[in-house]
């Protein structure tokens, strides 16, 4: 008998042709998540196990942000007889109180009970040894889950894990990441269907300092706990904000700043190998995220812009960031390079053919390339 932890996946994602490919990564994903604390993992009859971890809660703590987990049950994995069965479910049911049932479910049909036999036997045995239960067939409080397999496997406790799509099987993606509270969670949106991605940050010393990029890398290092990783790209800026300071419109400052983060992003992005742009904006959040001026951004760039905040409120993207553990970190009080030069009358409704005029000044392909060249690499 020994203690094991019982990972369930979705189905949704397992039709077709994927997946043999699917269960792989899945399981592949788990092995990574559990290696530092030692855990063992296989596969067996549509369920992942981990077993010979060091720590039950540490190893439930990283399966549950493996994405295309739903849920974890630590289980005990013992011998196929009836008597120790019973017994233990006698014993796991022990501080109880109020109604249950077993779920009871035999795999293998050599087992001498049926399901519905094995459940009706458990459930009695545990009824007459614990005074304060009882049963309830519809509405259970506390779920007995027994599953006769190549071994029996026992369980009441259900933690929900993340769900979504096994890392890597969304494709790639570069985020732009900056000190905020928006752009973690559109990451996290997209990486949570498959999406690997890379970080783009965008600092302008010396107007931004060491403690805004500490800031950026802290929250990556929070998202990389769900992807196993992630590769940190960081962007000079300073040169494009001064000169588009000095040149462009004053109200549109801010525009022609995120038009240079979305050309500069791409070409990062095609070195990564990635096929879109991931961004945090909501629409009329600010100047910048109106319908107008969100065309004009985008229109600098031929890849897709993934914007998986678009029609969120503050209030709901501050609830995930809350529970992706990015809230803290977002709200440090240190300086973004959008803030550093913002105009005092931002254009709400750019027009997008009077952006060229506007830029003409700029050595667009220049600038892009000097940034592009001198951007640094920080793997975490
Ligand atoms: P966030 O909370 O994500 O910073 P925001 O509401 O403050 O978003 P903006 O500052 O207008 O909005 O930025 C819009 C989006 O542009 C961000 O969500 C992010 O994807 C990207 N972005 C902004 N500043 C940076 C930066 N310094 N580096 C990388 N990306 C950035
Ligand atoms: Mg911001």
């Amino acid at each position: 008998m020994r203690e094991v932890l019982l990972v369930r996946y979705g189905e949704v994602f397992l039709k077709g042709a994927n997946r043999p490919h699917f269960l792989k990564v899945l399981t592949d994903n788990v092995k990574k998540a559990v290696k530092p604390i030692g855990g063992h993992v296989w596969m067996s009859d549509s369920r992942i196990y981990v077993s010979d971890f060091e720590d039950l809660n540490e190893c439930i703590r990283r399966v549950t942000k493996v994405f295309g987990i739903y849920s974890v049950s630590p289980a005990v994995e013992m011998e196929k007889d009836l008597d120790a069965i019973a017994n233990q479910c006698v014993e796991m049911m022990r501080g109880f109180s109020g109604s249950f049932k077993v779920f009871a479910r035999r795999s293998d049909k050599h087992f001498p009970l049926n399901s519905l036999e094995l459940g009706a036997e458990l459930g009695g045995r545990v009824l007459d040894s614990n005074p304060n239960l009882t049963v309830d067939v519809h509405h259970p409080q506390h779920r007995l889950s027994v599953e006769i397999r190549d071994n029996a496997y026992l369980c009441v406790e259900e933690i929900k894990a993340v769900g979504g799509m096994p890392m890597g099987t969304g494709g790639k993606a570069a985020l732009l990441l900056s000190g905020g509270i928006d752009s973690p969670v559109a990451g996290y949106s997209l990486m949570k269907r498959g999406v690997r991605c890379c970080a783009i940050h965008f600092q302008s010393p010396p107007y931004t300092g060491e403690l805004a990029k500490d800031k950026v890398l802290q929250l990556a290092g929070k998202l990389a706990e769900y992807s196993g990783g992630i590769r940190v790209y960081m962007v000079p800026f300073t040169h494009c904000q001064l000169e588009i300071h000095e040149k462009c419109p004053d109200g549109l400052g801010t525009l022609i700043t995120r038009r240079f983060m979305m050309r500069i992003a791409e070409q990062i992005a095609k070195q990564f190998g990635a096929q879109a742009l991931i961004t945090g904006e909501s629409l009329g959040q600010v100047a910048s995220q109106t319908m107008e001026a969100l065309t004009c951004t985008d229109a600098v760039v031929s890849m897709p812009v993934f914007r998986p905040l678009i029609g969120m409120d503050k209030t709901e993207i501050m609830a995930i960031a809350e529970q992706i553990d990015t809230y803290e970190t977002s709200i440090l009080p240190y300086e973004d390079c959008c803030t550093v030069f913002t105009p005092r009358h931002p254009v709400t409704k750019p027009k997008l053919h009077t952006m060229p005029d506007a830029e003409r000044k700029l050595d667009i392909e220049a600038l892009v390339r000097e940034a592009v060249e001198n951007t640094e690499v920080v793997q975490i």
